[in-house]
């Protein structure tokens, strides 16, 4: 059953037709073609000799005639006329009292002999009486109609046994001449031909089953590891693989393709893990926090101004909670196509005008000098509420992590057709090793450092979501305690 429906199958099937096909043809057409020529050179020689033989009689028949009316021009009498037969052990001669129309029937029966192919040879008179014949042909003599004068005619004729004979008939002025042979060699060359193809067709035929099922085994004994392979894994032994081969076909590519798809999805659900984990034990924090404030509140009596700070502090953390679940369902429904971004023709200088100056009040605090380096008039096809979103979370890590009295520059410039967005610092950088990581949903350098911050580890997943999905990228230069420079590089609205 399992063979029934497989491709080794309708490969050996195939294959196989198709074989028998171009076989068959083959095989009738060569049939054809040979038989064609065969009768084509038969016919060729036949007429060649019945030919000969009427060019070789004429001249001589008339010689002989010429000097008979010279040597005895009135004793031409009906009894020299008739013919009496001669036998011989292979040839009958018929002739007339003259011995003279000997020699030609004697060099007719010499050329005869030297001939390749025994052909039937038959010579008669104007008046049908026969002057010579071979007897290979039997008993009965060749009747035939009478054809117009100096016309070669050929034919297929049978005689008493049914024997199929091929016949060339020509006259002069003296003779009808007849040439046949027997088309029982042309049969028996198209019968060997026939029991050749007969034998070698359906060996031809088993052989190929043979091999195209051996082959087809062979080449997709792979797949049936393949499937086996993919029916086998599951979300908990995604480290398995299929055995490569080492060689590098469509089964290797195959091979290779599906292995490099488990190790997609291996990555994939392993993110999909840690992110469970980070994301619950993100939460987790905050309730932990509260339940801790609340508990010791509950535990003594508290003056009105502790509770209002156990207040405060609990609407701190819940606050927390929210905007970590709303940055998450935002990043969720971006993953799934969901995201509501409205594209227009966004002017980027107000848009980071305005977020400089709101800037330099958040980083007040700190004593941190923000600059702007330059602005650039350029418009991008975006959602304004994004892209200030996106700008506003460099510049609030820049803030947070630069020291006090530091410094922050913010530039907006056109450049290769595209806008950039620079935010530098001279804060406490990035490690080389870790800045590949900080894109990542909930990760950070510094745990603590980042959550004193008020951070949540999405800040920056959200930039790269938003750059993505505008067309652009964003990405990182940094050094530690040097500081570092964000770029986000966006595509020019169509102009
Ligand atoms: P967070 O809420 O922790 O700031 P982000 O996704 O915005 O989360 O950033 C991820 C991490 O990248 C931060 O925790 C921090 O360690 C590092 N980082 C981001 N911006 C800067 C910066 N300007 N200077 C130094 N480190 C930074």
């Amino acid at each position: 059953m399992k063979y029934l429906h497989s491709i080794r199958l309708k490969l050996t099937v195939w294959y196989t037709l198709i074989l028998g096909v171009t076989l068959f043809g083959f095989g009738v057409t060569s049939y054809l073609y040979t038989q064609e020529k065969l009768l084509a050179n038969l016919d060729l020689s036949l007429r060649n000799e019945v030919v000969w033989l009427k060019n070789f009689i004429e001249p001589q028949a008339r010689k002989v005639k010429l000097k008979r009316q010279r040597v005895k021009p009135l004793t031409s009498t009906k009894k020299q006329q008739e013919k009496k037969v001669r036998r011989s052990h292979e040839v009958e001669v018929v002739e007339d009292d003259s011995t003279e129309f000997d020699q030609i029937w004697n060099q007719i029966y010499e050329h005869t002999l030297l001939s390749p192919k025994k052909q039937i040879i038959q010579i008669r008179d104007r008046n049908g009486d026969i002057l010579y014949k071979s007897y290979s042909l039997g008993k009965e003599d060749i009747i035939f109609e009478d054809i117009p004068f100096n016309t070669t005619k050929l034919v297929t004729i049978y005689d008493a046994q049914g024997q199929a004979l091929r016949l060339a008939v020509t006259q002069n002025a003296f003779t009808k001449i007849y040439v046949a042979y027997p088309e029982a060699e042309i049969s028996e060359v198209l019968g060997n031909l026939f029991s050749i193809f007969i034998i070698f067709v359906p060996a031809a035929i088993i052989l190929s089953v043979l091999g195209g099922w051996f082959l087809a085994n062979k080449s997709l004994a792979p797949v049936d590891k393949i499937t086996k392979t993919a029916r086998d894994i599951t979300a908990l032994n995604l480290d398995q693989r299929i055995e490569p081969v080492d060689v590098d076909d469509e089964i290797g590519r195959l091979i290779s393709t599906f292995n490099d798809m488990i190790g997609r999805l291996q990555s994939s659900f392993e993110q999909i893990k840690q992110f469970s984990i980070d994301a619950s034990h993100e939460l987790r924090t905050p309730l932990t926090i509260m339940r801790g404030e609340i508990e010791l509140a509950l535990r003594s009596k508290q003056s009105s101004d502790e509770y209002r700070q156990v207040l405060s502090s609990t609407l701190d953390e819940i606050l927390r909670m929210s905007s970590i679940i709303e940055n998450l369902l935002m990043l969720a429904k971006g993953d799934i196509g969901k995201s509501t971004f409205k594209f227009e023709e966004v002017p980027l200088a107000p848009i980071i005008k305005e977020l400089y100056e709101d800037s330099e009040m958040l980083a007040e605090k700190k004593h941190i000098h923000v600059s702007l380096e330059s602005v650039d008039d350029v418009t991008v096809s975006g959602d304004t509420v994004r892209l200030r979103q996106l700008v506003l979370n460099l510049l609030d890590n820049a803030i947070k992590y630069t020291p006090e009295k530091g410094t922050i520059a913010l530039s907006l410039v056109k450049e290769n057709g595209s806008a950039k967005i620079i935010v530098k610092d001279n804060g406490i950088g990035i490690p080389e090793e870790e800045q590949a990581k900080i894109f990542d949903r909930f990760y950070r350098v510094d745990k603590g450092r980042s959550r004193e911050m008020g951070g949540t580890g999405l800040g920056l997943s959200i930039a790269q979501w938003i750059s993505e999905t505008h067309g652009g990228r964003i990405f990182v230069q940094s050094e530690v305690n040097k500081g570092s420079v964000f770029t986000v590089v966006l595509p020019l609205a169509r102009e």
